[in-house]
């Protein structure tokens, strides 16, 4: 069925009570509940074809990669090259030599940071986010201004959550030397335009680089038909493994920029007199990387790639509205971000409860999700919310499970006396 969908242009249903099978981690009680994970914004939980990926790199072929001439060096080497194939196609980069390994997010964003926009930073010049960014891509920038006398520039947001986008055509300035928004809030869920922001910063010679950290869960990402200069994420939350991210970026861009760290794999030649780097994407890889990590996240892609994306999404948007119908329906609870465009994310308070307790209180009927500022405390003040109670959903979720959350939220207010 699924090549005929394919064929028709439509995505397939998910089966996704066999699809949960995948994840052996979700098949247990908690506190003698059946666990319903609601928190895959912070991580999403790993199938048994990334885990046993990883398993299986250190059990049959494991050695340091790229220097060895031995048949377990070379089998990693492949194994690990393999694996940055297979996100550029996931992303539909233009070629492997774009796509960068990191520790994630945070570490794509630094490195970017670093090499890319540090050299070319004067007094008085902009970098421009939005007020729904993560932390990670608002404190490397701080500490660039800090450094530089640069000025951080932030897009408002409206009431619903969505990027105010006058504002921003007006903050697009001459000195702007980067827009760096993310494309799926973490706090909020909105889905940005980013495809129409990115036209209108080229328009204006502006490189962009998106955080996508919480997009690449739920929808299928192509960086060229975006016309994104950079794209970060991490695997962990792609239902790969912890520790490893991707910096994509465009080649040019890269072959460009200075090295981020120095060490061993990211030169040519070293002497005491000069060192010739090695072209991207080794160039930004120095040391020895995470082997096995890496390995796995491309083992995550190829299950994500088979499931299909397109798929993912049409499901988990049925969830959301689902979702959002009971919880709106609860007396006396607020979903904070409230865009038409969002993806798996619901953000919530409560009268007279605080997002700590409500999490406390779910966990105890086996529901995993987050309280807290979500790395996003300007999101919190937009909103004067100290923190949010965050049920935010990924493919193995299920209305049934929306249906326990709700009843623990009931709980909750019978508890509170809502
Ligand atoms: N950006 C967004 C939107 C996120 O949600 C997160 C993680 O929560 C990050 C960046 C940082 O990701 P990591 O901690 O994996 O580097």
């Amino acid at each position: 069925m699924s090549n005929l969908k394919a064929q028709l242009g439509l995505p397939g249903r998910l089966d996704v009570a066999r699809l949960r099978e995948d994840f052996p981690i979700l098949s247990q009680t908690v506190h003698g509940r059946p666990l319903v994970y609601l928190d895959n914004g912070a991580s999403a939980q790993k199938p048994e074809a990334v885990i046993e990926a990883e398993r299986r790199c250190y059990r049959e072929y494991y050695a340091n990669i790229h220097r060895g001439v031995h048949y377990l060096s070379q089998t990693s080497t492949t194994e690990y090259e393999a694996a940055r194939g297979k996100v550029q196609r996931f992303l539909n980069a233009a070629s492997d030599k774009e796509i960068v390994f990191t520790r994630g997010t945070t570490e794509s964003i630094n490195l970017v940071a670093h090499s890319y926009v540090r050299p070319r930073l004067r007094a008085g010049d902009e970098i421009l986010v939005s007020a729904m960014e993560h932390h990670s891509n608002i404190v490397p920038w701080q500490l660039l201004c800090e450094e530089t006398g640069a000025v951080l520039k932030v897009i408002p947001i409206s009431e619903a959550g969505e990027i105010d986008l006058d504002a921003f055509a007006e903050l697009l300035g001459e000195r702007t030397r980067l827009l760096s928004v993310v494309h799926v809030s973490n706090a909020l869920g909105t889905v940005n335009p980013v495809a129409e922001m990115i036209r209108q910063a080229h328009a204006k010679g502006i490189p962009v680089l998106l955080d996508g950290a919480q997009a690449v869960p739920h929808m299928p990402v192509d960086v060229q038909a975006l016309g994104a200069d950079f794209y970060a994420f991490s695997a962990h939350k792609l239902y790969g493994p912890t520790g490893v991210g991707v910096l994509y970026g465009k080649y040019d861009l890269l072959k460009a920029m200075r090295p981020y760290q120095g060490g061993g794999d990211m030169i040519k030649t070293v002497s005491f007199e000069k060192t010739i780097y090695a072209d991207p994407p080794n160039r930004f890889e120095a040391g020895t990387p995470n082997i096995a990590g890496v390995i796995a996240l491309g083992a995550a892609v190829d299950y994500l790639s088979e499931v299909g994306l397109e798929a993912i999404a049409a499901y988990e948007q049925e969830l959301l509205d689902y979702a959002t119908e009971r919880l709106s329906a609860i007396p006396g609870l607020r979903i904070i971000g409230t865009a038409p465009n969002k993806a798996g994310v619901i953000s919530f308070v409560m009268d007279g409860a605080h997002p700590h307790d409500i999490g406390t209180l779910l966990d105890e009927q086996g529901v995993a999700v987050r309280a807290g500022h979500h790395c996003a405390e300007p999101v919190m003040r937009r909103y004067a919310v100290p923190a949010t109670a965050r049920a935010s959903f990924g493919l193995y979720n299920t209305r049934e499970e929306v249906d326990v959350l709700v009843a623990a939220i009931e709980k909750v207010r019978e508890l509170f006396g809502a």
